[in-house]
């Protein structure tokens, strides 16, 4: 179940799952992978580290509580005397905030999506 499609408003955005849970939405997304330089000694290219889940609590998106949980992937420098450990740039909660409407619009056509899983 992987869902590669683009957002309106939300591009680099992946969605891999989509679920109702008690009446609750419950979407993960993921960032596309973007090249990133070394927050430290600003060596590219850098190697993925593991990830962390980080839970937004959306606000409603077409009067349904959703929660959004982003999968933040965590970058190692591969520079033996560097191996600084960051993560990848995030835009994704500003813009959840800023384009709240945008993304709603988003959601709503996810989630007819989902229901073809
Ligand atoms: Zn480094």
């Amino acid at each position: 179940m992987y869902s590669n499609i683009t957002l309106p408003g939300l591009e680099g955005v992946i969605v891999t799952k989509a679920y109702q849970k008690e009446g609750i939405y419950h979407l993960h997304v993921e960032l596309e992978r973007q090249p990133h330089s070394c927050s430290k000694c600003h060596q590219m290219p850098q190697t993925v580290h593991n990830y962390r889940m980080q839970k937004i609590q959306h606000t409603q998106a077409f009067g349904r509580d959703t929660h959004l949980f982003y999968r933040k992937r965590c970058y190692i420098c591969k520079e033996a005397t560097c191996q600084k450990q960051f993560y990848e740039d995030n835009t994704l909660v500003a813009r959840n905030q800023r384009q709240s409407v945008e993304f709603n619009q988003a959601l709503s056509i996810e989630l007819i999506h989902a229901k073809h899983f």
